[in-house]
């Protein structure tokens, strides 16, 4: 039985929205969110939103500059950006230069002082998140300004109020005690009351310094508030009409999932399914919240929702999911003996100091294989503490595909011509890794 309400103001039946970069990359995106939020006036939403376009990309380009000393260069990318959003700007208000974007303008030039002189402090990780956390902020004024023009009531909040981290810049960890109350306490009846505003991505710790969530992290900020808000339903405006059980730029034949468990998109993310975020399905699960996937291009579409699924009637369609950018490392022991648990041990406690997530391997008695996204940086440290004990084989530019509930015994066809260099079955998934 739904309760109805009587007291609006009480009943909380919310929903939260996120908007990704692709849906506010430029005025006519812009407008289509407004035409979007317009179906759902009667709604009370909250509305998370990433930065327009690439602009966090733009903006670490602008810190790296910025950090190497190349002060002009930096101050350069930054007149870029401003250019990118200002033509956004003079698009929405169509040449009435007595526009309300003075905030716009504001945040800029707060910007432009931080990067006025070489950093002194020289945390890259802390200096990253005080820099290209401006992308949302900035993002959200436009938005919000643009919905107050054409009449649509709302509230623009610094997510940074609410959403309370831990230290750890650039990879921020939830504070939840904290975040649960300001949330429940202040956002709440602010939410019940008008449509509101706010960042994905950004969050402050306990020295008020702004702190981010890790790249594509607004999808866990839209999760993050919905947690904290009992909300009905999120849902993630995309330029794709749902989830599919295959990129469909990498082969033909993609379907839409219409329905699909909690369980089912863990893995498809741990798998490196990107259309899901990791960490956004766990707070969804522990309060059975439905996640929509939608398409801002087709909005009356239904897209596909994630939620508690019946495992019987859960479909069992293949999914494929790619993962490029991979190094195969080959080792084996110098004197010939088999590897043994000392070594594995060694191997990995290396691993773990360079923080390098393994995503396949593979032992046998004279060598054993690891398959790992290639990180310049980090393989460039890893590979010579590697030679001192083992001899090498480095493979690299490797792809690796995952199929998930893949029935057939014979090769996809998509690896017909394809060099295999690891093949490995498990119960139901199956995975390569070829060039
Ligand atoms: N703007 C941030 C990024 O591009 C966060 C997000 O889009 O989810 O990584
Ligand atoms: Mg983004």
């Amino acid at each position: 039985m739904k309760i109805s309400c009587i007291n609006t103001y009480l009943c909380s039946f919310m929903k939260v929205f996120k908007f990704g970069g692709a849906s506010v990359k430029d005025a006519e995106a812009v407008k289509n969110v407004g035409k979007i939020l317009q179906k759902f006036s009667g709604d009370k939403l909250l509305i998370v939103i990433s930065a327009m376009g690439k602009t966090t990309n733009a903006l670490e380009r602008v810190m790296n500059e910025w950090y190497d000393g190349k002060l002009e260069e930096a101050h350069r990318e930054l007149a870029e950006i401003k250019n990118f959003h200002n033509k956004i700007i003079g698009d929405l208000v169509g040449g009435d230069l007595q526009n309300n974007y003075h905030d716009v303008d504001n945040l800029f030039i707060e910007l432009e002082c931080n990067i006025e002189n070489a950093p002194v402090n020289k945390d890259y990780n802390f200096l990253y998140d005080q820099i290209v956390g401006y992308g949302e902020l900035i993002s959200t004024k436009i938005v919000s300004i643009y919905l107050q023009s054409i009449k649509m009531e709302n509230r623009w909040l610094d997510a940074r109020n609410f959403i309370q981290t831990s230290s750890d810049y650039r990879e921020a960890k939830i504070n939840w005690d904290p975040t649960l109350d300001l949330i429940s306490k202040k956002l709440l009846p602010l939410v019940n009351r008008q449509l509101v505003i706010t960042q994905g991505f950004i969050g402050r710790n306990e020295r008020n310094n702004t702190t981010t969530l890790g790249r594509e992290g607004s999808d866990y900020s839209a999760s993050i508030f919905a947690f904290c808000l009992d909300a009905e339903s999120v849902t993630i405006w995309k330029d794709v009409a749902g989830v599919m059980n295959v990129d469909p730029k990498r082969m033909s034949g993609a379907k839409i999932m219409r329905e699909i468990s909690f369980n089912k998109a863990i893995e498809l993310a741990y798998y490196g399914a990107t259309i899901l975020h990791p960490k956004t399905m766990q707070p969804l699960l522990r309060k059975s919240i439905p996640l929509y996937v939608r398409s801002f291009v087709d909005p009356d579409e239904k897209g596909s929702v994630i939620r508690k699924v019946d495992k019987t009637k859960e479909e069992n369609i293949t999914c494929y999911i790619f993962k490029d950018d991979q190094i195969l490392l080959r080792l084996s022991s110098k004197d010939f003996s088999f590897i043994v648990e000392s070594h594995l041990s060694s191997i990995f406690s290396m691993l773990a100091q360079l923080n390098i997530q393994v995503n396949v391997m593979q032992n046998s008695a004279i060598s054993f294989s690891f398959c790992a996204t290639y990180d310049e940086r980090k393989f460039a440290t890893l590979i010579p503490q590697l030679k001192e004990f083992f001899i090498l084989e480095i493979f690299k530019d490797l792809t690796l595909i995952t199929l998930h509930n893949f029935k057939g015994n014979e090769l996809p066809d998509i690896l017909k011509d394809k060099k295999i260099l690891i093949e490995q079955h498990s119960k139901n998934v199956v995975q390569y890794v070829y060039q």
